[in-house]
């Protein structure tokens, strides 16, 4: 027994492939081909270019992609489901818009293959990360590490998404490449290949406040005030008049031609404009009251249009909002199967899960009551917040549990919005990818995919920012209970001076430890956060620390152009005026 295991041990020590194993490269060489099937649509073919491109990187070594007429046998790495994988796996092809995918090997020969529209090319890039450790951390950070051999034995993986729309709203993940190799869906883009323009997973919604685009103001309020919502006796153009059967007409055609039109998306919009004014007459007054509230009066609506379209429109949604005067659920009446009810979390609390505030009950009792009578939800999330992006949001604590708990409400779709018009803000760059990961499958493991980031992203510097991360999440005690419009003087009693003073010793440290210009400009960018924090709040301390001047630079290096959301508010252009002024 001694003998046989030391014979073992010796096996292993040496690193003898058991015979069974298949060796794909080898000391820079490989017998594979890359095999793309004869029927490949665009994706896959770049696909397989993809592999190609990514494996040489890995391995030291470029595979030749040859077409599977050419009759190639034995050591393929077949990308997707072509004659030859059908005569490997024998199951039935999926279906073009499956985003889900499956890779194996039958022998030595491997296969990589999902939905021809997208599923083939995350099939790709999960095998490149599973089997690889490639790694796509932002749109200007991967990692291909570079291996001697590769060999395996048992090659296995089927995956599909959590969530069938996974919206990220971060500036990196507007990057064509990020996006489709970290599996989300962003504004709406495509990426020029050799092969052929991609489309790139467009985020799910076709527009938001929609009653003004599909039944136009301009075009009827004149001849048909009517059509309109009458307020105190009035016709107005602020919502319109639900119950008019004109108007429904009018909306389904509508809102055919835009499904025509943009036929990318997945979910087409009728819904109320952003007032609280909606038609009080006599025959809208009689569908509230007959089915519980104004978001019934709306479903009655909403069903109508959705049942039209059902036949022309098969795998199409009609979404509408359950926000502000349709928020709560209607009664005696459902959304119909081919409807989506879009649920925005804008008031929670967002240092606290969903689950376990008190401030999120009501939220919470929402997203139940709707998934009772809905048959698919899609929640608008928030994670950050955009009055001061620069502000540390110490919520990636909850990430996971809110996820998890708008998969446990059926959701179909989630937007998670964050600082998405500029670089930087509160760990901004981790977020996004963990973001990514978590909308994929909420139930990976966040704290290994929060630690491997940071050790790989900010190299030397990584002990002082998982100090400083350790810190910003410290900041949650049981009352503090952050919005996403929060700012620095609304919260002086979490963002403390002794938070500031803190944060900005250990950065520095952060920056002194970095190994290189690359990896101090990602601590400075982070640095940035509570650098800003004490220019808006110790002036004096700020210029003498010589944080305004951080600021200048880093934002310049950077592109970043506004503190907030849209610009548009007033702090970022008084935080210039004031930067201004010190350097006068
Ligand atoms: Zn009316
Ligand atoms: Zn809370």
């Amino acid at each position: 027994m001694k003998r046989l295991l030391s014979l073992f041990t010796l096996i292993y020590c040496l690193n003898v492939v058991p015979s069974s194993a298949h060796t794909l490269f080898s000391g820079g060489r490989s017998s594979y081909h890359i095999v793309v099937a004869a029927d490949a649509s665009t994706t896959e073919r770049y696909a397989a270019k993809e592999l190609q491109n990514w494996l040489q990187q890995v391995g030291g070594v470029k595979l030749a992609v040859v077409d599977e007429r050419k009759g190639i046998r034995g050591k393929r790495i077949l990308v997707g489901f072509g004659n030859e994988v059908k005569k490997l796996v024998q199951t039935a092809r999926p279906k073009a818009d499956d985003q889900g995918f499956v890779y194996g090997n039958v022998g030595g020969d491997i296969y990589i293959y999902g939905g021809k529209e997208i599923g083939t090319l995350y099939g790709v890039y999960t095998f490149l990360e599973n089997e690889m450790g490639c790694r796509w951390y932002t749109k200007d950070f991967s990692i291909a590490p570079r291996k001697k051999r590769y060999e395996f034995t048992k090659l296995y993986d089927k995956e599909e998404p959590a969530f069938q729309s996974r919206d990220l709203y971060y500036f990196d993940a507007f990057d064509a490449d990020w996006t489709l190799r970290n599996k989300t869906c962003g504004r709406r883009n495509s990426k020029k290949t050799e092969f052929g323009k991609i489309q790139v997973p467009s985020e799910a919604f076709w527009s938001t406040h929609t009653f003004n685009k599909l039944c136009k103001p301009e075009l009827y309020f004149k001849s048909h005030p009517e059509y309109f919502s009458q307020r105190n006796g009035k016709r107005t153009t602020d919502q319109l008049c639900l119950s008019n059967k004109n108007v429904l007409q009018i909306c389904i055609k509508s809102i055919k031609e835009v499904m025509t039109q943009y036929p990318y998306f997945l979910i087409y919009s009728v819904t109320q404009n952003d007032n609280q004014n909606p038609c009080q007459c006599k025959e809208c007054k009689k569908l509230v009251k007959k089915y519980g509230g104004e978001s019934g009066a709306m479903i009655w609506f909403v069903n109508q249009v959705a049942a039209a379209v059902e036949k022309d429109f098969p795998n199409k949604y009609i979404g509408t909002f359950a926000y502000q005067y349709t928020r709560s659920a209607p009664q005696g009446i459902k959304p119909r199967q081919n409807v989506v009810i879009r649920l925005c979390s804008i008031e929670c609390c967002f240092s606290h899960s969903i689950r376990n505030c008190r401030q999120n009950t009501a939220f919470l009792d929402d997203l139940k009551a709707w998934n009772r009578i809905s048959p698919h939800l899609y929640i608008w999330d928030y994670v950050t917040t955009f009055q001061q992006y620069l502000l540390p949001f110490p919520n990636i604590k909850v990430l996971q549990s809110n996820l998890q708990t708008f998969r446990a409400h059926n959701a179909i779709g989630v937007m998670e919005e964050g600082s998405y018009d500029v670089p930087g803000g509160d760990f901004a760059e981790l977020k996004a990818y963990l973001l990514a990961k978590l909308l994929w499958n909420p139930d990976v493991d966040a704290d290994a995919i929060i630690d491997e980031f940071i050790n790989a992203y900010y190299g030397k510097a990584a002990p002082q920012m998982k100090e400083y991360l350790a810190l910003v999440n410290g900041l949650v005690t049981k009352d503090t209970h952050l919005k996403c419009m929060t700012t620095i003087y609304h919260g002086r009693s979490t963002y403390t001076d002794v938070f500031i003073n803190r944060a900005l010793a250990i950065l520095t440290r952060a920056e002194k430890a970095a190994e290189s210009s690359t990896v101090r400009d990602r601590v400075q960018l982070q640095k940035m956060v509570p650098a800003y924090m004490q220019c808006r709040v110790m002036t004096k301390e700020a210029v003498k620390a010589g944080n305004y001047k951080l600021i200048q630079t880093v934002a310049s290096k950077n592109k970043i152009d506004r503190f907030a959301e849209g610009g548009s508010l007033k702090d970022p252009k008084a935080f210039y005026e004031m930067m201004n002024k010190v350097k006068k």
